[in-house]
This record gives C-alpha cells, sequence and structure tokens, in this order.
C-alpha cells in the first residue's frame, strides 16, 4: 500500500546524519530536536502550540483528559474511522456517540449531529477521514451554539488546507480547540517509529496538555494531576524535521496518484471514485472507491492474485466492535456508515509510485469489471 524505501532512498543521507547526530549527542528525550520539530511544526500549522507526544492515540487521549470531563460525558463521533479515536473515549469512561457519516466525503454529517446533543454532551471530535476535512464552518458552529468542545482527529489529514466559507484560510487540526494528528509511518507525515503531536491555539488547553504528557508534572517532582508518559523521540524528531519541508510535495504527489486513479475510474459507472468537496484540499492518506453493483470482496480477492495490495478500511464500524457492547451501541442505527464499511476498497498510494505500477493496478482492476 505505501513504499517507504523507495521514499528513505531518496532523502538517505539527510535522514542517515540526522538519526547519527542524536546518537552522537545521546540526547534521546527532548532534545534540541524535539523542540525544533515542535516549532516548525507550529510554522507549518499556523498554529500557537505543538505538543509532541508519543502516537496520534495518546494525541486524542491527551486531548480528551484535558478538556475537563467526568465519567458518563458524551462525545459525538462518527463510527466509520479507526478504532483509536473511539476507544480512548471508552478508556476515559466517556461515551462516545456515533452519528452518521456523508455517503460522498466519508465525514461526519453535520447535519445529523444536533438530534445526537443531549445535556451530557460535551465534545465533537470529527476525523478527516482518509485525508479530507470534515465540514469544519458547520461543526464549529453548532459547537459554539452548544457550548462544546471540538477536538480534530487530524491523523490522516495533516497538510490539508481548510476553506472557510468567510475566505479564509486554516490548516487542518488548527479549527477546532484542539487538533491531534499521528505519525505512524504510513502516515502523510510519518516517522520510522511511534509519534504524535497535538495542536491548539488556547494557551491554557496547551499548559494543561503539557502537563498531562508529562506525568501531570507542573514542576520538577510535583505532579498536579494524573497524566501519562507520552513523548516524541528525539530519533523521531530528527526524521520529522527531514520530512516536513517535503510534506507538501508528497501532498502533491499522492494527489497526482489520484488523478490518474479518477482519471482511469472514470469510464466505469460501477466504481465511484473519492469526491472532492470543495471545503478542504484533498490530502489522500488514503484513495478510497465506493463500489456499487461489483462485489468489493471478490475485488480485494481478485487483486491479491494479480500482486496489487487493497485494502479496507475499515470493515468494522466502531459501533458494531465487540469493544463497545458495554455502551449498547450495537443498537445504534447507522445505515449509511454499515452501506460503506461494505462497499469501499483502498487502493496503493505513496509518493513514489510510478507509471507501470499505476498501469498495473489500474489494468488489474479493468479485468475484474470485463471478465
Ligand atoms: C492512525 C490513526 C490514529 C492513531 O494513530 P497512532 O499513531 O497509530 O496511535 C487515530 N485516528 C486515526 C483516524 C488514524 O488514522
Amino acid at each position: 500500500m505505501v513504499d517507504l524505501m523507495s521514499q528513505y532512498q531518496k532523502i538517505k543521507p539527510a535522514i542517515d546524519s540526522a538519526i547519527l547526530n542524536v546518537i552522537e549527542n545521546a540526547q534521546f528525550i527532548n532534545g534540541p530536536e524535539v523542540t525544533n520539530f515542535q516549532s516548525e511544526l507550529e510554522n507549518y500549522l499556523n498554529v500557537k502550540h505543538v505538543i509532541p507526544c508519543a502516537n496520534g492515540t495518546d494525541a486524542l487521549q491527551i486531548a480528551l483528559m484535558a478538556l475537563g470531563l467526568k465519567p458518563g460525558d458524551e462525545v459525538i463521533t462518527p463510527s466509520f474511522t479507526y478504532i483509536a479515536t473511539t476507544e480512548v473515549m471508552a478508556l476515559l469512561g466517556l461515551k462516545p456517540v456515533f452519528v452518521e457519516v456523508d455517503k460522498d466525503t466519508f465525514c461526519i454529517d453535520p447535519t445529523q449531529i444536533e438530534a445526537a446533543i443531549t445535556s451530557n454532551t460535551k465534545a465533537i471530535v470529527p476525523v478527516h477521514l482518509y485525508g479530507q476535512a470534515a465540514n469544519m464552518d458547520a461543526i464549529m458552529k453548532i459547537a459554539k451554539k452548544h457550548n462544546l468542545f471540538v477536538v480534530e482527529d487530524n491523523a490522516q489529514a495533516i497538510g490539508s488546507d481548510y476553506n472557510h466559507t468567510n475566505g479564509s484560510v486554516s490548516k487542518t487540526g488548527t479549527i477546532g480547540d484542539i487538533g491531534c494528528t499521528s505519525f505512524f509511518p504510513s502516515k502523510n507525515l510519518g516517522c520510522y517509529g511511534d509519534g504524535g503531536a497535538i495542536c491548539t491555539n488556547n494557551d491554557e488547553l496547551a499548559a494543561q496538555m503539557r502537563m498531562i504528557a508529562n506525568h501531570g508534572q507542573s514542576k520538577r517532582y510535583y505532579h498536579d494531576v494524573v497524566g501519562c508518559n507520552s513523548r516524541l523521540d528525539s530519533i523521531q524528531a530528527a526524521v520529522l524535521r527531514i520530512k516536513l519541508p517535503a510534506l507538501d510535495s508528497y501532498i502533491d504527489a499522492r494527489r497526482k496518484v489520484a488523478d490518474h486513479y479518477d482519471n482511469f475510474f472514470a469510464q466505469f459507472p460501477q466504481i465511484k471514485t473519492p469526491v472532492r468537496g470543495k471545503e478542504s484540499k484533498h490530502v489522500f492518506h488514503q484513495y478510497t472507491l465506493t463500489l456499487e453493483g461489483i462485489d468489493r470482496d471478490e475485488l480485494n480477492a481478485f487483486l491479491a492474485t494479480k500482486d496489487v495490495p487493497s485494502m479496507i478500511y475499515y470493515p468494522v464500524p466502531a459501533h458494531k466492535q465487540k469493544m463497545f457492547s458495554a455502551f449498547g451501541s450495537e443498537n445504534t442505527v447507522l445505515p449509511i456508515t454499515d452501506w460503506l464499511t461494505e462497499r469501499v476498497i483502498s487502493l496503493p498510494i505513496h509518493t513514489e509510485m510510478e507509471q507501470d505500477q499505476l498501469d498495473h493496478i489500474c489494468a488489474a482492476v479493468k479485468e475484474f469489471i470485463e471478465k
């Protein structure tokens, strides 16, 4: 699905010397690489505070811990997402309230949010799935009206520009109260292990999240709140400092692959290519088709016989996971989410795709449809 080795070969000298430099200076934890990466990411995102942490799941957990919620409080979120988004809610004793997604954008449908709000609702966690932003203007409007926090799950969309209805532009992850991202190797900005970050323009939330990520420590050996231990390694920060300046070109490369797929698949009425909403620049973490009239699982199996990797993100929505059975969420009715989980398939997309690889993938899909 991704080719991290070819990408590494192109930046090898810079990466190798950056990693060696960390080892030679023996500043493995919270060294200058981490603080420099932090300010470089703040500049890139045009956000006041970036708090690096150990992974994207921790980022979400720390964000929710900082909001001062109590057990039983409800958080509105899509069910059509990676499990990390909703797992951290359960871990903190919060109740995920699953809301339907938009069939075209795969992101939470803002028109369905207000019906899910109760007196216990405290936050909305939209997910910018596959690299395209949820409708943040609509979500922020609802949040403001009902006095709710908004935490963006930006793990799949870092680098995306959001076009507000008033004409201004923000990076995704900087629009809500807090944005969370992941530097898992296959993410659009990936390191060589685990990594994550939280961002916010709110000084108080930033201070609170920094404290939580560091054992709730306010000054050395004084711990004011229950926190956790979540740090970005210096070696990972050094890798990310090399890759951050390339992020926009990586996004362009992904968008070129998506353009090629879009053009090719336009000939097949059974294939719905990703809809690109005008609200944001799709950064194509995944290139995901919706199939109507051809069997998704058969195509998936056929592609494997042609040495074409394909993946189902995600075969089981959160509300149907056993994990949430204690919440009674299997009774939640989300027909669009269920429909999508049976029909989506993601094709390989990465920064180093060659024309012959694309041609091979497209030909394999065509062969399946025409056989
Ligand atoms: C990857 C991902 C996460 C979790 O990130 P990790 O770094 O793997 O913990 C959370 N949410 C979404 C939508 C993701 O894709």
